[in-house]
């Protein structure tokens, strides 16, 4: 017989900027956030680097926010969300910064802002450089430790949503210390993060490998645009899993890629060579380590001897492998770095299922479209997770019992490293219909040894809806169909064999 327990307010699956934000924001209501680590660790949100895009200064604004966001969407993104993303996005981080995150100022009290890639202006708030998601993660880390409603669970994980007879989510069962609990509540929020760990080469951490996407799909709710990852163009290639990241701000500064040979190759690939789109510099690289030339990111006379205190993290990261920075190319490779797809959502989080909610990278609300705007995406994780809390807030019990269940099977480590090995070579940066093909036999074959694990099935919806979007747009590129040629997000449940394209369900 499981243990189970009745809480009376929203479970909350993960600890990042947006499980935390939405325990805050379902004050006065009780929450109980569910985290596989110690807080702080485990979660992108504490990795990020460069910082939060808000319209924050008096030459911007969040119309103009939104259309580059729209821009970098590809036709892809949802006007609505978009609006209320860049709308409600300066309040959002004014509200972190209440909370003690300490952003950058000027002298006047304003926030320092960066000028992004694809950014029309500098909106992009930052603390000390790159230390932007730590020094937030520790103000809301604090903020959720003194709030009175807030339980937090670590060495927790989420094993199955609950269900009752109706399909209503009525909880999760959660493997708590080892042991399995059946957590009854009046609605689950979903804050997993993204799909990294499921790739060979990864920017994310090991626990942030598309488990909520997976659960959320076994539980029958619609997920939206799995096909559509970003890979960031410059990991640091020094055999590291994750591989720490050099931030795009290097090209901003003038950092330039090379080859093997020394050779500057960005202008063969596009005009504006280092500070064209992330895509275009991902499959640049890519192809230049394909045709055995390697790629290196010289930071050697753009940054050089400022090193130590303008990129702590990347210079200590390369340090840390033997290779200095201040004097030596940086060796680089494309990773996984953010998913756009996740479970489908309206404006509140609320999925295709009573009783669950999502937010953050897990969720797919149509902020992103095909791809996404850098730094829009810890924006998203406070903005979306805040309306989530609320949401969730005045839920109260409603479905009927449980139905029982056991837990979803986990993938053996053996199995993982090969499903991660197979994703990075077949669905990676360049696909095609043959490789995607036989990235899904993989995945079957991995499915019938050891059964539907979350992390099989949100391979299985990338791979396959990857394998059904015959164009290239945003993060998906195809190499035999290099063409854009359908407008159109995905909207699939597991349930569809072949992933459909349908008009957005209407929100409840
Ligand atoms: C190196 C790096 C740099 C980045 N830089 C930036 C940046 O400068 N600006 C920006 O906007 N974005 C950046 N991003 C992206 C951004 O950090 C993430 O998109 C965002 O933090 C996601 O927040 P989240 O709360 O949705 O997920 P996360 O912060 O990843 O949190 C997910 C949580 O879910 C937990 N979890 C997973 N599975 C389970 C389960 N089964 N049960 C219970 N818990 C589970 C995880 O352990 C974790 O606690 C960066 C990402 C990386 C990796």
């Amino acid at each position: 017989m499981l243990d189970r327990i009745t809480f009376d307010g929203p479970v909350i699956v993960g600890a990042g900027l947006a499980g935390l934000t939405a325990a805050l924001a379902a004050a006065p209501r009780k929450a109980l956030v569910l985290s596989p680590t110690p807080l702080a660790t485990g979660c992108s949100s504490a990795w990020a680097q460069g910082g939060m895009a808000a319209a924050l200064s008096d030459e911007d604004a969040p119309a103009l926010h939104a259309a580059d966001t729209i821009a970098a969407g590809a036709g892809l993104c949802d006007p609505a969300a978009v609006e209320l993303l860049t709308t409600e996005g300066p309040a959002a981080v004014r509200a972190l910064a209440m909370l003690g995150a300490p952003f950058d100022r000027q002298a006047d009290g304003g926030f320092v802002l960066s000028l992004e890639a694809a950014h029309a202006k500098a909106r992009v708030a930052r603390v000390g450089g790159d230390g932007a998601g730590a020094a937030i993660m520790a103000a809301v880390i604090a903020a959720v430790r003194a709030a009175p409603t807030v339980e937090i669970r670590e060495n927790a994980r989420a094993r199955r949503l609950l269900q009752d007879a109706t399909g209503r989510v009525v909880g999760v069962l959660a493997e708590i210390d080892g042991a399995l609990v059946e957590i009854v509540a009046p609605a689950v929020i979903l804050a997993t993060g993204g799909v990294g760990g499921l790739y060979a080469v990864t920017t994310t951490p090991a626990q942030v490998r598309g488990e909520g996407v997976g659960l959320a799909a076994l539980a029958g709710a619609e997920i939206a645009d799995p096909e559509f990852v970003q890979f960031h163009p410059t990991a640091i290639d020094i055999g590291r899993d994750p591989a720490p990241l050099a931030t795009e701000a290097l090209r901003g500064e003038g950092a330039i890629l090379r080859n093997k040979d020394g050779r500057a190759f960005m202008a063969d690939y596009h005009p504006a060579k280092e500070l064209a789109p992330r895509d275009v510099v991902a499959r640049a690289i890519h192809a230049e380590r394909a045709a055995g030339r390697g790629a290196f990111l010289d930071a050697t006379t753009a940054v050089g001897a400022h090193f130590p205190h303008e990129f702590p993290a990347v210079f200590a990261a390369c340090m840390g492998a033997g290779v200095d920075p201040r004097v030596q190319p940086i060796p680089v490779t494309p990773a996984v770095h953010y998913h756009m797809g996740g479970a489908a959502t309206d404006l509140d989080g609320r999925t295709s299922l009573p009783g669950l909610l999502a937010a953050g990278e897990c969720a797919s609300t149509g902020v992103h479209g095909a791809n996404r705007l850098a730094s829009n995406s810890l924006l998203e994780a406070a903005v979306f997770g805040a309306r989530a809390g609320r949401a969730a807030r005045d839920l109260a019990i409603g479905g009927e019992s449980p139905l029982s269940a056991a837990p979803t099977p986990d993938l053996p480590d053996a199995a993982l490293q090969a499903l991660r090995q197979a994703m990075s070579r077949d669905a990676g940066v360049i696909r095609d219909a043959e490789g995607l093909a036989r990235l899904v036999a993989v995945l079957d074959a991995l499915e019938a040894a050891h059964g539907l694990a979350p992390t099989l099935v949100a391979a299985q919806l990338i791979a396959r809806a990857a394998l059904a979007r015959q164009e290239s747009r945003g993060g998906h590129f195809r190499a035999d169909f290099p063409a854009m040629a359908l407008p159109e997000r995905t909207f699939v449940t597991l349930q569809d064999q072949e992933p459909g394209r349908a008009v957005r369900y209407a929100a409840e």
